[in-house]
């Protein structure tokens, strides 16, 4: 039986990556300091025989008995007003974080897969965003603790890989959304839906121009276990490149969720990005992957994930400051 080291395993992501390895007959070792996660998210998986859990933070050393023939680096804090709050474990948990990892797969002799992000490509000069587009970020602007991190990330993943032979996958993460979105990370989805769902109008940043490109979580983490299972290890983009303005996606929740509200407008914050789509012609070429879910689909059923929560968890909301 194949053995998976997951972290941050009780976030959004993470907890979607164990029902998936899990499905795919292998022991989950999943791991998460629980500083953005929720247990809630993977209580689910704790009767398994073949899952357990550490609650541990991977920025610091490591230790996993046994084998483990996968690790997946997927603990970070990953919206604006998380890293906002929280910018020196952001920086710390794909820096060390990323270190302790990678050394533990040389020790394993395990294959490492690390979660990063189109944050690498800044507020892109080059749309939409290839692979080999280099990006254009500010370092010490309000997201470059978590772009620099994530950059610093793939340069440390490629030195393991060129270094020590390591087998490293790097993976692109565009806007990606679906239940187990946490309500109040202050990410659009969650922001727009909470806001419809408890009466209030929806804050737009900036005129709604921006746009966006947002992946259903069962598309990206199909296109994750593939690009594991590849031989391929320079970096891919894995993201829907249906490209939307912020104007238009609030008009559609409006739709969705019928809520007579409206739009109104919040200054936009420093160093938003203009523009986001992801170029998927390395992951259909390399990995036959696209995504499959379009936005309608999609949407219905985070919304009803949202609609299921109780008051008090759509209650608990914490704005995002504009700066
Ligand atoms: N945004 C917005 N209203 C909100 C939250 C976000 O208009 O309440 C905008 C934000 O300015 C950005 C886009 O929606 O242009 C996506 O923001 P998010 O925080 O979800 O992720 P990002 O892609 O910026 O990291």
């Amino acid at each position: 039986m194949k053995r998976v080291l997951i972290t941050g395993a009780a976030g959004f992501l993470g907890s979607h990556l164990c029902d998936r390895f899990i499905k795919e007959g292998m022991h989950v070792v999943a791991m998460d300091n629980l500083i953005t996660g929720d247990l809630k998210n993977i209580e689910h998986l704790f009767k398994l025989e073949h899952f357990e859990f550490y609650h541990h933070d991977v920025s610091k050393f490591v230790f996993v008995p046994g084998e483990l023939d996968y690790i997946l680096h997927f603990a970070s804090p990953a919206s604006p007003i998380d890293y906002l709050k929280i910018p020196i474990q952001t920086l710390k948990v794909s820096s060390l974080g990323t270190h302790n990892v990678l050394g533990l797969a040389r020790v394993k002799k395990a294959r490492v897969l690390v979660a990063s992000t189109s944050e690498v490509y800044g507020d892109p000069h080059v749309h939409p965003q290839t692979e080999e587009y280099w990006g254009n970020v500010n370092p010490v602007g309000p997201r470059g603790c978590y772009d620099e991190a994530k950059r610093f990330m793939e340069a440390i993943t490629m030195a393991y890989h060129d270094y020590h032979g390591l087998e490293t996958r790097i993976i692109r993460i565009f806007n990606t959304y679906g239940p187990r979105m946490r309500l109040n990370d202050g990410r659009v989805l969650p922001a727009f839906i909470g806001q419809a769902l408890r009466g209030e109008d929806l804050t737009m940043f900036g005129d709604g121009s921006q746009t966006r490109s947002f992946c259903y979580v069962d598309d990206l983490v199909e296109g994750i276990f593939r690009l594991l299972m590849s031989d391929y290890h320079l970096p891919v983009n894995i993201g829907n490149p249906s490209e939307i303005t912020i104007k238009e996606f609030g008009d559609e929740i409006l739709k969705l969720t019928g809520a007579k509200q409206k739009l109104i407008s919040k200054p936009l914050p420093k160093d938003d990005p203009k523009q986001r789509r992801p170029d998927i012609t390395k992951a259909r070429e390399i990995l036959g992957w696209e995504p499959k879910v379009n936005r309608a689909e999609g949407l219905k059923i985070t919304f009803d994930y949202f609609k299921s929560l109780t008051k008090d968890e759509l209650n608990k909301v914490e704005h995002r400051k504009f700066n």
